[in-house]
């Protein structure tokens, strides 16, 4: 979501850098810059101010390092300052006791409940005893959506259809909660489109009653400028010790993430990057800041990798391709572990390097989504045994292929061709690596 961000704040860091040194006159026309980027991604303007005065006293005030041109100065000394402001190290969860308490508050919409559910599967997954309920009386709409979601997860949904009082539910469940011994209760509450007194004053009774660990504030990403205000009363009437961003996915500008911490001074503590359950992750501040200065992110890709792709199939491709072996069926196996990390553009702005808005733009001319997606399906259309030994494709074979695949004789000839060609380059590698390994003595 921080695209528009990033490119403008790269933008700007890119024409200092071709300067070679920083004057003062530089570096006024570099933050003036950022700060345009950082107004039109929507944060608020104080924080803007604040921000770029902090990165001018520090850039001014900077011994010049040796071996560091100043704009690599520069960029470590925003990147820094993003980092803080974004909230500085990754917050984590206040687990503590038996049962833990989180309460989660925030406009309707915001993603409050589904969000409910994520939290719920991910310290299910972390082994906790979890149970949820929803507070919400007002619309049973959101009951019957948690209770579903909860199903789904295969965690328990405590629920008092007709109950009217929404801190009695809460007393209820946390009662249920103790005697059953449950890890974690997490209490959805009822939301609605604009600040409104009465559900602020419910949900500060809900937080007085239950004393949760944690009082966690759901946004979207989506708000703009109006978050500051939605934060601010949410945290004067309720009290918060936390926050959750919702829909990162979104082509939302961004500001959102500075501005709400920064107008709260509370941690943005999880991050929903989409609507799936497992679309839900810890806030990584350092990670993010990397991302806006394309640095990339290759802590966040590792992890993703890890929790995806399934290490002895891995394992079992690279053999293959130092082998010689090497299959279409294999290559369809490949394209398909590349594409469970996520939408291209997303893994390829994670690495580092890469990362920069302008190599991303040249790199997605190349690599096309689409493109992939029909390679999968000519594979797909194939025999086992085509797949297996791809040689005996002939011409009725293509046409066959092309059509049940929706493309063209072209295409599958394209495929075919770049697929012999790689089978090449992995034999030539193997037989270098066999001639290395001979001169090294092994
Ligand atoms: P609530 O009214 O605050 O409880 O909001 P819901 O949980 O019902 O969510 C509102 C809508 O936002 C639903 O369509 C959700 O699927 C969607 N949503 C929630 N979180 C995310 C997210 O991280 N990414 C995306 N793309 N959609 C989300």
């Amino acid at each position: 979501m921080f695209d528009a961000l990033a490119e403008r704040v790269q933008s700007a860091i890119e024409k200092i850098a071709r300067k070679g040194r920083i004057d003062k006159e530089t570096l006024e026309k570099g933050l003036r810059e950022i700060k345009l980027a950082l107004l039109e991604a929507d944060v608020n303007y104080k924080i803007v101010s604040d921000f770029i005065k902090d990165v001018r006293e520090k850039a001014l005030g900077a011994e010049v390092v040796k071996g560091v041109n100043p704009a690599q100065q520069l960029v470590k000394i925003v990147y820094d300052e993003l980092v803080e402001a974004l909230g500085g190290e990754a917050a984590k969860l206040d687990l503590k006791g038996k049962p833990a308490v989180i309460l989660l508050i925030g406009l309707q919409g915001s993603g409050k409940t589904t969000t409910a559910a994520k939290l719920g599967a991910y310290l299910k997954k972390q082994g906790k005893k979890v149970l949820l309920t929803s507070a919400d009386v007002y619309r049973p709409a959101a009951m019957l959506q948690l209770k579903k979601l909860g199903d789904k997860i295969g965690v328990p949904v405590f629920l008092m259809e007709e109950e009217k009082d929404a801190v009695k539910i809460a007393e209820k469940a946390l009662e249920k909660a103790k005697s059953e011994g449950y890890d974690v209760l997490i209490i959805d509450t009822a939301g609605r489109l604009h600040i409104d007194e009465e559900l602020l004053d419910e949900a500060r009774r809900i937080r007085e009653r239950v004393n949760p660990n944690e009082t966690l504030f759901v946004i979207d990403s989506m708000t703009g400028q109006e978050s500051v205000n939605i934060a601010k009363a949410f945290n004067d009437a309720v009290g918060m010790t936390g926050i959750i961003l919702t829909k990162m996915d979104s082509d939302a500008r961004g500001g959102v993430a500075l501005s709400v911490k920064g107008v709260t001074g509370k941690p943005i503590k999880f991050a929903g990057t989409g609507e799936k359950i497992e679309d839900f992750e810890p806030f990584h501040p350092d990670r993010v800041a990397s991302r806006i200065l394309g640095m990339g992110d290759i802590v966040s890709l590792v992890e993703k990798a890890q929790e995806v792709i399934d290490e002895k199939k891995a394992l079992s491709l690279q053999e293959k391709i130092l082998s010689g072996e090497f299959t279409l069926e294999d290559f369809r196996e490949q394209l398909r572990m590349i594409r469970k990390l996520g939408p291209l553009h997303q893994i390829l702005s994670m690495i580092p390097g890469l990362g920069s808005q302008k190599m991303l733009k040249q790199l997605q001319q190349v690599i096309d989504e689409k493109k992939l997606k029909r390679i999968e399906a000519i594979i797909d259309s194939m025999t086992p045994e085509e797949r297996r030994n791809h040689a005996i494709i002939n011409a009725s074979r293509k046409r066959r292929i092309a059509r049940g695949s929706g493309t063209t004789v072209k295409e599958v000839d394209e495929l075919l061709r770049q697929f012999a060609q790689a089978k090449m380059a992995m034999k030539q590698m193997r037989k270098m690596q066999k001639k290395l390994a001979k001169k090294g003595g092994r």
